[in-house]
This record gives structure tokens, sequence and C-alpha cells, in this order.
């Protein structure tokens, strides 16, 4: 076996990128697969199969995705207090696995069962393999958002073949097979980290790892286990009733701020100034999400209304280009960016985060404002062009570059050590917001006559959109205007 290494010599690495990040990189590629895959079935499944209308059926989709960031601050907070990241990957492991083993089993039967194994699941999973690629760098490392980078592009090559393979194989085949296949790739997954750990020196140790009494505190771990098994009829209940959602939300957001503002009690007041640095861009983050997460809900019925289906002569499906052009162009893209970044950066130049987080929603205003403009390229008939739409799809994917693997690392700078996880949980809990308030405004843009012609849905989703991009830009002024504060907030960290 491997001889463990040092923080010291994990975190002083040559190079551009540490080892580690490679590994996961690729467990949360896998990750990423089976939960693109399961969420790109989630409302086809519940249309076609649970027999749901569509309006039900997009709500109840808005629950999963809220409920699944929502738990990630849950995941982050029992990281940071008692399991520590590595135990608790391996358990959102496990629940995953499990989720998806139920889902292929009985997918009818046994549907929000599984769906509540796998938010819980990712729940501990996912903000805590993103805090430990965090603690991979030293403080000031100037190499982490371009590793943040690298590790966002994992989880978008995880996203494109798990969001495209799920949904052909469960359409095409059956879809117990494309359940089932989610199940075997968070299996590799999980398996990929175990073998990660074996270099990971002491990152994601529990916080008893050292601790005189770790044996007796060893039922703590016990609880969490077991707490976490207990909460799933609940989370069955609340997510088959959308309106539990909203209690859900009106809830979690309110209570998480007073418990982050309790431990904040116990910090400097250097220390209070980067975690109000940190709110700033978490809540900016929960607007980004809205508009951005359009994607799910009101563009892919856009896509399938109103699209034609050929770019520069080849043709596609809307619906396919509507769901994996982004990580395409993410995968593309994420590791030129990186690049710029640092060729800024050695000529002194690179933006700081507040002005990487403003451009990041003038791209998304941009971006908004070209799905708007998709209206003068129709015909009489509300059909229009696929290809600006796609190019809308490419702006906006820089925004995402500028703010999504950058909230990753920022959070990770911004936070003490002990409240690295729930930090993590709060960037996620935000997209959960996001997430909500996305459906909503969604819901907003429909058309109220369900009989409408595509020229008319046309007109009422461009104009929704319009509104969109005028948001974003004011949006990305006003945090541009407040950076010269923020980065006093910040102090040292850039
Ligand atoms: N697409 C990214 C991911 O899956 C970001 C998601 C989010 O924070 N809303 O990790």
């Amino acid at each position: 076996m491997q001889q463990e290494s040092s923080l010291a010599q994990i975190q002083n690495f040559e190079g551009k990128y540490p080892k580690q990040l490679w590994y996961l990189f690729f467990s949360e590629m896998w990750e990423r697969f089976c939960f693109y895959g399961m969420r790109g079935m989630l409302t086809i499944f519940m249309v076609s199969q649970l027999m749901m209308d569509e309006k039900a059926a997009n709500l109840q989709y808005g629950a999963t995705q809220a409920f699944v960031y929502a738990f990630t601050f849950i995941g982050g907070l029992f990281a940071d207090k008692i399991l520590g990241f590595r135990k608790s990957l391996f358990w959102g492991g496990l629940l995953m696995i499990a989720g998806s083993c139920i889902l292929a089993f009985d997918p009818k039967t046994y549907f929000f069962l599984g769906i509540s194994f796998t938010i819980i699941g990712t729940g501990f999973f996912k903000p805590n393999i993103s805090t430990m690629v965090g603690s991979l760098y030293k403080e000031g490392d100037s190499r982490r958002d371009a590793g943040f980078s690298l590790f966002y592009s994992g989880i978008n090559i995880g996203a494109l073949l798990g969001g495209y393979a799920c949904i052909a194989i469960a359409k095409s085949y059956s879809w117990n097979l494309a359940f089932g296949l989610a199940a075997i790739v968070m299996t590799i997954s999980l398996l990929t980290f175990v073998f990660t750990q074996r270099s990971m020196g002491p990152i994601g140790l529990s916080p008893f790892a050292n601790d005189p009494d770790k044996d007796k505190k060893k039922w703590y771990d016990y609880a969490v286990y077991g707490g976490s098994l207990l909460i799933i009829p609940v989370i069955m209940t609340m997510v088959a009733k959308t309106q539990y959602t909203d209690w859900f939300m009106y809830i979690i957001g309110p209570a998480t701020l007073i418990y982050l503002f309790y431990e904040m009690s116990k910090y400097s007041a250097e220390e209070k100034k980067k975690l109000i640095a940190a709110l700033v861009f978490i809540l900016f983050s929960i607007l980004f999400w809205a508009f951005f997460e359009q994607s799910g809900g009101s563009l892919s019925l856009f896509a399938a209304n109103n699209l034609n289906n050929e770019i520069m002569g080849i043709t596609l499906d809307p619906n396919g280009v509507n769901n994996s052009a982004n990580s395409l162009f993410v995968i593309i893209f994420a590791p030129l960016l990186g690049i710029v970044w640092i060729w800024l950066s050695n000529r002194n130049k690179e933006p700081n985060t507040v002005i990487k987080f403003g451009l990041g929603f003038i791209f998304l205003a941009i971006a908004f404002y070209t799905f708007y403009a998709t209206r003068f390229f129709a015909n009489t008939a509300g059909m229009t062009s696929l290809s600006v739409f796609t190019l809308a799809y490419f702006i906006i994917t820089f925004g995402e570059l500028c703010l999504s693997p950058i909230g990753l690392s920022i959070m990770t700078k911004l936070s003490p050590q002990p409240l690295q996880g729930v930090m993590m949980g709060m960037w996620f809990l935000a997209s959960a917001y996001g997430q909500y308030v996305a459906g909503i405004l969604g819901a907003g843009m429909a058309s109220p006559n369900e009989e409408a012609t595509a020229l008319e849905k046309l007109n009422t989703y461009t104009a929704g959109y319009h509104q969109l991009a005028i948001y974003a830009l004011i949006s990305g002024i006003v945090l541009i205007v407040i950076s010269p504060w923020v980065r006093k907030m910040m102090q040292e960290v850039k």
C-alpha cells in the first residue's frame, strides 16, 4: 500500500495540478453521470410512466432538485462536525447506489423511495468532494481556481455522458436498465474514491481523528447513519407533495442563516468579514441559478415547441441540444478560460473574484438577450433558429464559468477550516433556492392558455427572457459597483 503523505507534501505539489485532483475528478465525473442521468429521466418518467400531467411533473421535478441541493447543506454540516469528508462521501455514495438500485428494480412502485435515497446520498457526497478539492491547496496558492476549473470539466463530462446515455437507454430499451446503469456508474465513482483515499494523507479525516475519546465518539457516526436512514420516509412525503417543498424552503434558508450567524460569533472580526463576503457571493448565486436553471424547465419547453432542428446543415434534436450544449461548451472552454486567467494573472491583470462574478451576470444577460433575439429569426408558424439558441448557450457557458467553479473555490478560501463543509453546503443551498425560484419564474412565463399557438408561445417566452436579461444586467452592474466593498471584506483573499 502506498505511503500516506503529509498535508504539506500534498500541498507542495509541483506543476499545474496536484495528482489527487485527477482522482477526485474521476470520482465526481461518475457521480455526476449518475446524478444528471437520473435528472434527465425524472420528468419524462413521471409523465410517460407515472401518468402525471406536465404541470405536476414540472413542480415535482423542481421540488426534487430543490431538495437535492438543500440536503447538501446538511451533508456539509455533518461532515464538518462528525464524519469528516471521507466517510461522508462514502456514505453518500452508498445511498446513491441504493437509490439507483431501488429504481432499477421497480421504478414505478418505488419511485419516491429511490429518489429520496438519491437526495440524501447526493447531500453527503456533492459538497464534500468539492471541499476536498480545496484542501489540496495551500492558502493563497494561485493555482486553486485552475484546479476547480478542471474539476468542473469533470463534472460536465459526467453530465454530458449521463444526461445523454440514460435517457437514450430508457427510451430505446428499458427504464430499469437506465436506472441500473446509474447504479453501476455510481459504484465506479465510489471505488475510484476508495483508491483515492490512500493518497489523501490527513485530508477529509473525521474531526475526531486525533481525539483521545475517538472510540467512544464512534456512536456519533452511527447516529448520523441511522438518522439519515430514518429521515427517508419524511423526505418521501415531502417530495411527493410539492406544497411541503414551499414550507421547507421558507424554513431551511432562514434557519441556516441563523445557524451561520451563531457559528460566526465564535470567530474574529477578520474571519467574520470573510464569511459576510462569502454570503454576498452566495446570495448573488441564487439569482444566477434562478435564471440559468430555466434550461431544465422553460427552455426545454421552448426547445420542444419553437425550435427547428438544424445547425449549419446538421440535423439535431432541439431538446438534445438544450440538454447537452452547455456541458459540451464547458468541457471545451473551461481549460481555455483557466489558461486565460493564468495568463492574466502572470501580467497582474487577472480580474478579482467579485468582478468575475459580475462578468458572469453580464454574460448571463447577453445570453438571455440572445434567447430573446430568437424571436427575430422566427417564421410565421413560430419556429425559430436552433443555431441562435445554441449561440445563447455558448454565451451562458462563459457566465457559468465566471461564477460556478470560482464560487466553489472562493468558498474554500473564505471559510475557516471548521466551517468549510457548512459553507460549501450553503453554496449549494443557494442552488436549491435557485432551482426553486427558477420553477416559479418559468411557471410565470408560461402562457396561461394551453391552446396557445407556437407563435404566441414564442412571444410569451421570449418576452420573459427579455425581462431576465434586464435583471441579469442590473445584477452584474450592482456587483461591479459594490466590488470595492466586498473586496475589503475579503481582505487578503483574491
Ligand atoms: N453544474 C454544476 C454541478 O452539477 C453546478 C450545479 C449547481 O451548483 N447548481 O456541479
